[in-house]
């Protein structure tokens, strides 16, 4: 399995401290191999091979993770990526009704996604109406009744002896129904075929052409493997579509069908279906299925918990250097010269956590400033700067002399340094500082 075969070359890059050529190498041999057993298209794994090479290279070495975490977590994001991102909401029609069409081959189990979408809707808050605009097979219309009674959501069929074998019609009829009765989203069931012909395709087209569908939704049997390809094409070409809906997810399918899928088509994975009853169904979520292809979840899990650890560490290290240390005019200083150089003052101090409680002290600081600043701590000796108590008349004159400032100036400077030092104290105290940084003494 993938995940088997990350594992052994995972355990030859542990404990080494950066990726090398060799490794990564390595690496995308095992990936690439691994992605085709679960299936998926081998244009894809290509594409995707070359793109989490490409990252690995450039990639910084991390303080938190050791490089085989590194590769699962690049290995990871780019699946996730590739698979949307996040999740994807279908897009409502200005003016209800929302027309959704069902597209796919037959037994992909459009008729039960149907029901469980009606039900779904339903929870959501919308008034869904189903239509039966599969009338290939002699049961097609009073599957779907069955599975509307059982979602609790209306169903438009064709009454017996009218329209009968014309599903155009029937979809053109419910539209104007659900205008009538103001039902907010139609959910229109086609026919499918065993295999992909230009029969079942044109009357998809022409359902489509008489509804003007605002989501048009491929569904898609995970368990397809390397065939998902092909298949999806086919129907970005005859009918096209905006979303995918994989079903059977409950099967052991690793999930190949779902990278093919959404790399080779670039339109989203929206829905999951995993098992025949009605709640078996969710939006469709990204990184669970990069974990599912990964065959990988506890690792990515352990990687996410490391990362979240380290910078906790961080953090906390810091706090304890503050607390610890003599905030000195030296350090006042360098954080002068490190605000000046992020920009005017204003914009920045809404960014900073924390440092709402500093803002008057850093309104003051403007470049001028700044600059005298500079100029004063610059007079001083480093044992003054270390600890200005010292700096009585005298020390203060020659300062003042040296810098080019008033003696009042100097005190100016002291009195703001000797604020910001409390400030300091205060939030490294557990007083502003955001998110847990702050200790008590
Ligand atoms: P259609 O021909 O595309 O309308 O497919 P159907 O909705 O009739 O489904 C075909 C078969 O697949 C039925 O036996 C369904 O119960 C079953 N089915 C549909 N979705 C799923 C699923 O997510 N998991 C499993 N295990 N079976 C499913
Ligand atoms: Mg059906």
């Amino acid at each position: 399995t993938l995940s088997s075969r990350l594992d052994k070359v995972f355990a030859s890059l542990r404990g080494r401290g950066r990726l090398t050529d060799a490794d990564i190498d390595a690496t995308a041999r095992e990936i690439r191999v691994a992605l085709l057993e679960a299936d998926v298209a081998l244009p894809v794994v290509r594409g995707f091979v070359a793109a989490v090479k490409e990252r690995a290279r450039g990639a910084e070495v991390s303080a938190s993770l050791n490089p085989a975490q590194q590769v699962i977590k690049i290995v990871n994001e780019e699946l996730v990526a590739i698979l949307g991102g996040g999740t994807t909401t279908l897009r409502y029609a200005k003016t209800p009704p929302t027309v959704i069409l069902l597209a796919g081959l037959q037994g992909t189990g459009k008729t039960t996604l149907a029901g469980k979408l009606g039900r779904w809707l339903k929870a959501q808050g919308h008034t869904p109406l189903l239509v039966a605009a599969d009338l290939q097979r002699p049961n097609a219309v009073n599957q779907l009744q069955v599975v509307g009674a059982r979602a609790g959501v209306e169903v438009f069929a064709p009454e017996p002896g009218n329209g009968v074998g014309d599903p155009v019609r029937v979809a053109r009829d419910a539209l104007a129904h659900a205008h009538r009765q103001v039902f907010d989203v139609v959910v229109v069931d086609t026919a499918g075929r065993l295999g992909v012909d230009e029969e079942m395709m044109r009357q998809a087209a022409d359902i489509r052409d008489a509804v003007s569908p605002d989501e048009i939704l491929f569904v898609l049997d995970a368990m397809i493997g390397q065939d998902a390809v092909a298949t999806a094409s086919a129907f970005a070409d005859g009918v096209g579509f905006s979303g995918v809906v994989l079903t059977k997810l409950d099967g052991d399918a690793r999930g190949g069908a779902a990278l093919s899928v959404a790399q080779v088509t670039g339109r989203p994975i929206m829905f999951a279906s995993t098992g025949e009853a009605l709640d078996d169904f969710d939006v469709f979520h990204p990184e669970r299925m990069a974990s599912r292809i990964l065959g990988m979840g506890d690792v990515l899990t352990l990687i996410e918990q490391a990362e979240k650890a380290f910078e906790a560490e961080q953090a906390e290290a810091m706090a304890a250097k503050m607390v610890a240390s003599e905030f000195t005019l030296e350090d006042f200083l360098e954080q002068m010269l490190a605000v000046r150089k992020m920009g005017p003052i204003g914009n920045l101090l809404g960014m900073l956590p924390g440092m709402g409680q500093m803002k008057d002290q850093l309104a003051q600081v403007d470049d001028r400033d700044v600059d005298r600043v500079v100029a004063i701590i610059r007079s001083m000796t480093p044992t003054e700067r270390r600890d200005p108590r010292i700096l009585q008349a005298s020390r203060k004159a020659r300062v003042a002399r040296g810098s080019g400032v008033t003696v009042t100036e100097v005190n100016q400077l002291l009195d703001r340094f000797a604020e910001a030092r409390k400030m300091m104290r205060q939030m490294a105290g557990g007083m502003g500082m955001p998110g847990g940084m702050g200790r008590a003494k």
